[in-house]
Order: C-alpha cells, then structure tokens, then sequence
C-alpha cells in the first residue's frame, strides 16, 4: 500500500514539474562555488540564490570564531537551555542582541532557537493559544504558517500586505488577544512589509506584531537590524525574529521582545523548552557575525549590496524592454530578493536551466513556496557579487530571452 501510493504521489509531481533536486556543493557558501553535476562531475557556477547577503559566511573572521569557540567549548551544548544547555557563549549573543534592540523595543531582551524555522514554531504556538487570534499576511513565510496551523489560536488570513483589509478583520474580531504576523521582507517576492502601518493597527487594536526579520537582519537598517531599524519604530508590541543562517553567515534564530513578552516565552515556547540549545561554538561565532553586521565593514557591505541590486534592477529592465513578447514580470523589491515572474512552471524551470547551460545558478521557484501561476526566477544578490558578476547574469538573462522569445513566437506560429 504504501509504496504504491507514495510512488503515485511521486510521479504526479514529476509529471507537473514539481520534482525537487538535492545538489552536492564541494566547496564553501560564496558567489562562485563548485558543485556537482548530475553526471557526477564538478563545475564552478555564479551563484545566485545563496542568502549570505553579506558574504560574512566565509569571512575569516567568523571562521575563527567558530575554531577559537570549538577550543574553548567544544562539540554540543549537551542540554536544553534551562537544564544545563545555555552557556556564557549564548548569554554574551542574548546580551547583544538586547542591547542592539533596546532603541526599538523598550526592554528589549533576546531569546535563542536552533533555526528561525523553530523560533516562528515556538513563538507562535506559544502567543497563539486559544484565547487568542492570528491576523497573517498571505505570503508569510511557510515556517510562520506551520506555527499558525500547530497554534489554538483561530487563525486569520489578510491579502498580501493589505493595511485596510487587516484593520477590517482586527476590527471584527471580538478576541481577547490579538497577533498580527508578517515577515518584513517577503522571502519570495523581496518587497518589505508596511511596518509603520501594521504597528498603528497593532496599537489601535490593542494586538502585538510579530516580525520575522529572516530577510531584513544585515540588509536593512544603519546598523543592518532590519526592516524595523530603517522605518524607525519603537514599541513594547514589537516581537522580533531574527535568523541568524542567512545574513549573520552562520546559524540559528533569536527572538527580542519586551521583558514581560520574552519572560512568558521563556516559560512557555516548547521548543524552546525541550530542546538542546546550540553548540556553544555556534554561538561565539554568531557574536562575531552581529558585530561585523552593525560595525562599519557591514555598512561598507550594505552599501556594495545596494549597488548590486540597483545595477540588476537597470539591466534586467534593458532586456524586459527588448523582449516584450515575453510575459516576464520583474517585481518591485529594494532588498537583495529579487523575483522574475514567468508565471508557468515549466518555463520558469526551462529559463532556470538555460541560465545553468552558461555557468549560472538562479532557482526556479514553484507552488506551494509561490502561489500557483507565479512560477519564478528567485535571483539573491550579494555584497560579494562583483559588478561583473552582475553584468554576466544580465547577458545570460538577454540571451536567453532571446532564444526562449524566439522560439517561444515558433510555438505560437506552429500552433
Ligand atoms: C529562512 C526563513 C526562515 C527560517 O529560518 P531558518 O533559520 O533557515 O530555519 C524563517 N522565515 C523566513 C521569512 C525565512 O526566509
């Protein structure tokens, strides 16, 4: 019976072009690394779907810490936090993290989880109890939805970014308490939630707001602490997540919210309770990662980031304008996400392909990760792209717009 029906499934999704493909890198996270080849072979390609958005991932420093933390702590911290797990190590990035927060959230305090994907778990099933409502943006993250479908709360959802829409539903709901959840930066599409917005409705209706930072820490902000940072807020109903896997250039998760929130938390996030906290190495590391976020070599990266994306922005526009017979949709987005919308699974997969013939690497995304019939290129930038890194993606992207557009209008014309 059941291989059979997994069989079944398995096939159906090949047939749709859903098939998911695990790939063997040999060596470290940067712009150009090496994989392997489904013939087993090793090729250098231009990577751009890595969210090292800084390139701190191979910064020697981080590489250090991670060495001088393994000498001083060695392997596993052994226990759950509250047994015997939570060492100097996690205090000392707890203590920064609340520190570095304290303009934004007054008594501000930290919380460390193995992987955000477990931090949004673990802090949404523990606000979410029965008393209480969720008001989520659709295109929340897929680890924000799983906590909102383990959580008691009922669960509401509010159309992509849409302020009017979630002040109708907040003001509906007879709920005792209220949680509105958003990323900040939206994983898929780049484009950076309406904070100053969401906030005035949060204190309007009386509701905290969780923002999952994953996108935002070390991209926006001075200081590189996220959306929060740049638009500004300070508020008690701020909950942060961070993670600390993607810009930071390690692992992890952290969230930091007012001292009352995070005590409450502490007492109740089960995953946070039952399970082993992070090797205490991990964690010197992650020190080092958010000291160079917030030091000047993160301004000087966030600024070379900027650079980057605006240089992509202005050559893929150049050949979105060349080829108006293809129904490339390039979404508005200020962060290093960008997202070319083909729409149909199979061409998003076919351009992925022929990016990929030329040495390049930029995923195709398909549903369930995007709506259905938003098919799409998922290009990540990095500080660590250079300028030429850039061009050669845009003269990839216009040759193969070429050769897809023309035969593209073939089909059409044979059809
Ligand atoms: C990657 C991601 C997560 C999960 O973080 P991990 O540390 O990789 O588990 C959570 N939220 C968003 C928006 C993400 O993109």
């Amino acid at each position: 019976m059941w291989f059979e029906h997994l069989n079944t499934q398995l096939a159906q999704r090949e047939a749709a072009q859903l098939t998911r493909r695990l790939r063997v890198a040999t060596s470290g996270t940067a712009p150009h690394q090496r994989v392997l080849g489904a013939d087993g072979r090793e090729r250098e390609l231009l990577m751009f779907c890595s969210n090292d958005y800084l390139g701190l991932a191979a910064h020697p420093a981080i590489a250090h810490a991670l060495v001088e933390g393994a000498r001083q702590w060695g392997g596993g911290s052994g226990a759950s936090p509250l047994v015997s797990g939570h060492t100097a190590a996690h205090e000392a990035v707890a203590h920064w993290l609340g520190d570095a927060y304290a303009p934004h959230i007054p008594q501000a305090r930290a919380l460390g989880f193995c992987t955000g994907y477990m931090a949004n778990l673990g802090v949404v099933t523990a606000l979410g109890d029965a008393e209480a409502e969720l008001f989520c943006d659709r295109l929340n993250h897929a680890s924000l939805i799983d906590g909102a479908r383990l959580a008691r709360a009922r669960v509401q959802l509010y159309p992509h970014a849409d302020t009017a829409a979630l002040d109708a539903l907040l003001a509906a709901s007879a709920a005792r308490r209220k949680l509105i959840v958003t990323d900040s930066v939206f994983s898929m599409d780049g484009d950076v939630a309406p904070l100053a917005e969401l906030l005035a409705l949060a204190e309007r209706h009386d509701a905290l707001l969780l923002v999952d930072e994953a996108h935002g820490l070390g991209v926006l902000g001075q200081r590189g602490l996220g959306a929060i940072e740049a638009a500004g807020l300070r508020s008690e109903r701020l909950v942060l997540v961070g993670t600390l896997g993607k810009a930071a250039g390690v692992a992890g998760a952290f969230v930091v919210a007012h001292g009352p929130v995070l005590e409450y938390l502490l007492q109740t996030a089960r995953n946070y309770i039952f399970s082993t906290a992070s090797p205490p190495a991990l964690e010197h590391a992650v020190l080092a990662g958010l000291r160079l976020i917030a030091g000047s070599e993160g301004v000087q990266r966030r600024a070379a980031l900027r650079e980057r994306i605006a240089q992509w922005r202005e050559g893929v526009r150049a050949v979105l304008a060349q080829h108006p017979e293809l129904p490339w949709r390039l979404l508005e987005s200020p962060t290093p996400v960008q997202a070319l919308v083909l729409g149909d699974n199979a061409a998003a997969m076919r351009l992925s392909a022929a990016l990929e013939a030329q040495g390049l690497r930029v995923p195709g995304i398909r549903p369930p990760t995007v709506p259905e019939g938003s098919a799409r290129l998922r290009v990540t930038l990095c500080a660590t792209h250079s300028a030429a890194d850039v061009s050669r993606l845009v003269a990839a992207l216009a040759l193969a717009a070429q050769t897809l557009g023309v035969s593209g209008r073939c089909q059409e014309l044979a059809a």
